[in-house]
């Protein structure tokens, strides 16, 4: 199928369109990731929908004392968890719930796969939720797209994959939340631009030299957003924003001289749409990952929920500025690699995992971030048309060549 008319099927489905269930019956939701930051909020909006959406599969990683507490609550009919060490607690919550413990890391596609599932909320971080989407996907679900890396790394593929088993991908992320909702009703030929808004981080305003000794604690200290260690370090960085500009130029189909970052310190307009008639179009509300992962779980409908009012005359006045590229390089990188294409997103997205990792860790410095990513890009071997083996042969050796620049 064209890649347009991939797009617009995908945007344009609604319910007759879906092989799934309406959101006025009842919805059954896999969580892959559910002890994360999405995981837990996409709990919080299903406490709110007890009749309209339902738990039946969960997965978490290390958290086995929360995933207990989620099981006891939600009892979901499957749950996942990658070791077999140390789960006698959890084995006795789920005595009583009923729940299957499925342990191994191969079987945690029986969390993205399960029968009885109509949606799979894909809140893994990092490359270790790529796998496991692409078998939902070929399960046919429907899946709420929190896991970035997931397009970032495999976004062609993906893309053709989805629209082969008729699955609709509804972002989470709140910047292609935003543009998603902005796009209802709309059509991709009239897109003059689509704009993504970053809110800076941290160190929006620090000065370049301290930028340097930038310690763990500052760069975790997000000002706007409560999220997962990696994904916060990302937007210190920026390149969460340049990692989303990989997500919107695969999700939306857009050309990467048609996606602009803009900063907005406030975090309250999510993204915007400008069309051929220099009409734009945003969304808007509080910064509360809840909102957007309401829309992907009910999409396309709406529902009413007790989330927090937004107030005009708190937020009198919203800034806009230019990104610094000198202060955040990475967001230039991820335009290269955009240009390069082929497995060029998958290494620098692998980089850019094993450099934040060695930074919480406190091995290197945070502007050494991107100069290990860029390095990486430069060393690893280039693949023009990657299958999926391509890829993941590209992400262990890109992790090598990062392992070795931190040495
Ligand atoms: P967290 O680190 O908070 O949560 C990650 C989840 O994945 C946890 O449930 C964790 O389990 C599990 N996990 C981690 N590693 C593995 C692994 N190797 N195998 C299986 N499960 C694993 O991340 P976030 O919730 O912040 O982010 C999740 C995804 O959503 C990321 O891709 C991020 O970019 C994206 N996203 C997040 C936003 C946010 O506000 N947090 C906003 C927009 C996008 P455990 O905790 O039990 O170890
Ligand atoms: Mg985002």
């Amino acid at each position: 199928m064209d890649r347009q008319l991939i797009l617009r099927y995908l945007l344009n489905s609604n319910r007759s369109h879906t092989s799934h269930q309406n959101i006025t019956d009842m919805k059954h939701i896999s969580i892959l990731g559910s002890t994360g930051s999405i995981g837990t909020q996409a709990l919080d909006v299903i406490r709110q929908f007890p009749g309209k959406l339902k738990v039946v599969a969960l997965s978490g990683h290390t958290n086995i004392n929360l995933l207990i507490e989620q099981v006891r609550e939600f009892k979901p009919e499957i749950v996942h968890v990658s070791e077999d060490k140390n789960l006698e607690d959890l084995k006795n919550a789920i005595k009583t719930s009923g729940t299957k413990l499925i342990t191994g890391k191969e079987e945690l596609i029986n969390i993205a796969t399960y029968p009885k599932s109509d949606m799979v909320l894909s809140a893994i971080v990092g490359f270790a939720g790529l796998i496991p989407t692409i078998e939902a996907i070929k399960a046919g679900k429907d899946i709420a797209l929190a896991n970035k890396e997931t397009l970032v790394v495999a976004g062609d593929l993906v893309m053709d994959l989805a629209a082969k088993h008729n699955v609709n991908i509804i972002p989470v992320d709140s910047e292609h939340s935003a543009i998603f909702q902005c796009m209802q009703g709309e059509d991709y030929d009239m897109v003059r631009r689509i704009i993504l808004t970053a809110s800076g981080g941290p160190f929006r305003t620090t000065d370049l030299k301290k930028l340097q000794k930038v310690s763990v604690k500052d760069a975790l200290n997000h000002p706007n957003w409560s999220m997962g260690n990696k994904i916060t370090i990302d937007s210190a960085t920026m390149m969460n924003k340049g990692l989303e500009v990989i997500e919107a130029y695969h999700l939306f189909k857009i050309p990467p001289f048609k996606i602009e970052v803009i900063v907005h310190p406030e975090s309250i307009v999510h993204s915007l749409v400008e069309f051929k008639d220099r009409s734009i179009k945003a969304q808007l509300g509080l910064p509360d990952m809840r909102v957007p992962i309401q829309y992907a779980l009910t999409y396309p409908d709406r529902a009413k929920n007790t989330f927090e009012e937004f107030s005009f005359t708190k937020y009198a006045a919203l800034h806009f500025e230019q990104p610094d590229i000198k202060r955040f390089p990475a967001l230039d990188i991820a335009f290269e690699a955009i240009r390069r294409g082929g497995n060029t997103p998958c290494i620098i997205n692998a980089a850019n995992e094993i450099a934040v990792n060695a930074f919480l860790k406190e091995k290197i410095r945070f502007m050494q971030i991107p100069k290990i990513v860029e390095e990486t890009m430069e060393s690893a071997t280039p693949c023009v048309n990657p299958s999926i083996n391509d890829l993941l042969e590209t992400d262990i050796e890109s992790r090598k060549i990062a392992e070795e620049l931190i040495k």
